[in-house]
């Protein structure tokens, strides 16, 4: 296993960020697991950041600005962003430490829902009405890509087409499982503006205020969040943007989307998956030592020890293989297999591991109001959401059958 300490800095930040998630998140998740999300239900993170965070409660609104103040004092809130934004400019490795701490319960801190897209390709008017707000929390978006023909192979299947009408672009199309749409405030939607270029220079990536003119959405119902949905078909019927909302270069949104992907949602999965699995273990210790069966705790039965021991397997290893593409992202490395390495990982051995401690807890580990539950299909998630397993396992494949991978040590 790779040397994975980390420096001092990063360990002080760590036991911050745990004590805060000790003192302040964990002793509100039963309260927040006792009122599942309603339809009608307006208080907690919007946006993307609804299911980023993967709200399957909820808290007073007062609760959750509580939380906030905290995470915006102690400069949690904006510790990834870029210091040019008043951010801690803290990197990838910074980055999924921080996020491993958070996602120790379910109850998370919420941090600021920045559109990392948008640093270092908006415009000034753009980073001003947009990126700015969206820094200080003000502002949620949602990120549209997938389409009901186009999900594990969006560049090559995608049917949302923008055509350009005098200075303003015209957008049609449906996207579809777009998580937090209907609260964002604005979304960033890929379309096609060249057909025969596709994901080669053929995809722009547009800023579409919500509401807008032409913009619909109808809810889907998923299993994660049954009681309120979270995703939503997005549908753009001829939704005029103009050119002045136009992402990064024409025909350059899919590269845009791509390198927000790895970084910030692949890298980030392995974070989450850790952080979840550590608090389920330790949760499972505890309750293997105190629950008897047959005149001695479960604890002493071998049957049990074995699961205890394979999620301590998945939790080190996974953790290692992060802190070390961190590591490896911060040089400046091209990460992408290592990133599709972790997304897999996480979702596999994520939901493998999950699924045993759930087994530990017996029927406990079934009720709603204890957070093992919420973490399985969180995790069981991961198989799919962000690209499926298989095809981070065909990204994998291919770049060792091109010799586009130094696997040899
Ligand atoms: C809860 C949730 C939240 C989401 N949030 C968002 C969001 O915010 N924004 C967004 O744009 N999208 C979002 N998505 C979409 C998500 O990224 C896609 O669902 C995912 O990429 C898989 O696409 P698909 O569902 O179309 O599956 P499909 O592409 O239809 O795949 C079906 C099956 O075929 C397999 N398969 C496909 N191609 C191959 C191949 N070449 N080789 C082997 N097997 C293959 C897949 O692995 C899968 O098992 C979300 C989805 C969910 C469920």
């Amino acid at each position: 296993m790779p040397d994975t300490k980390l420096p001092e800095e990063l360990e002080a930040l760590k036991l911050t960020i745990r004590d805060i998630v000790e003192n302040e998140c964990i002793p509100l998740e039963s309260e927040y697991l006792s009122h599942p999300p309603q339809e009608d239900d307006d208080t907690g993170p919007k946006g993307i950041a609804e299911t980023v965070l993967g709200i399957v409660g909820t808290l007073p609104q007062e609760k959750w600005d509580h939380l906030e103040r905290i995470s915006k004092e102690t400069g949690i809130y904006t510790l990834f962003v870029p210091e040019k934004y008043g951010g801690g400019g803290m990197g990838a490795l910074g980055h999924v430490v921080m996020d491993e701490e958070i996602h120790r319960s379910i109850v998370q801190i919420p941090t600021s829902p920045v559109p990392m897209m948008m640093i270092d390709s908006c415009t000034p008017e753009q980073e001003e009405q947009y990126l700015i707000p969206a820094i200080d929390g003000k502002l949620n978006y949602a990120f549209c890509q997938t389409e009901p023909q186009a999900g594990s192979d969006p560049g090559g299947m995608m049917q949302t087409k923008a055509v350009k009408d005098g200075d303003d672009w015209v957008l049609t199309g449906t996207k579809m499982y777009i998580s937090g749409a209907a609260s964002a405030d604005f979304l960033l939607v890929q379309a096609v503006t060249d057909d025969t270029k596709r994901q080669r220079g053929g995809i722009t990536m547009f800023i579409v205020d919500n509401p807008s003119e032409g913009l619909s959405f109808d809810p889907i119902r998923i299993w994660i969040t049954p009681t309120k949905s979270q995703q939503f078909y997005v549908n753009l019927d001829e939704v005029r943007v103009p050119q002045t909302k136009v992402l990064g270069e024409v025909g350059q949104g899919f590269n845009l989307g791509q390198k927000w992907l790895v970084h910030h949602d692949r890298l980030l999965r392995g974070s989450m998956a850790t952080g979840i699995l550590t608090r389920a273990l330790e949760m499972a210790i505890t309750w293997a030592n105190e629950r008897v069966t047959y005149g001695s705790p479960i604890s002493d039965r071998q049957a049990i020890q074995w699961m205890l021991s394979d999620a301590y397997i998945d939790i080190m290893s996974l953790r290692a293989l992060v802190r070390e593409t961190a590591i490896q992202a911060d040089e400046g490395k091209d990460v992408r297999v290592e990133a599709s390495m972790i997304k897999y990982c996480a979702g596999e051995w994520g939901s493998r591991s999950i699924d045993k401690i759930m087994q530990i807890f017996g029927g406990l580990g079934e009720t709603l109001d204890m957070p093992i539950s919420h973490w399985f299909r969180l995790l069981r998630h991961a198989r799919i959401g962000g690209g499926t397993s298989e095809i981070h396992k065909y990204v994998m494949s291919r770049a060792l059958i091109n010799g586009n991978v130094d696997f040899k040590g």
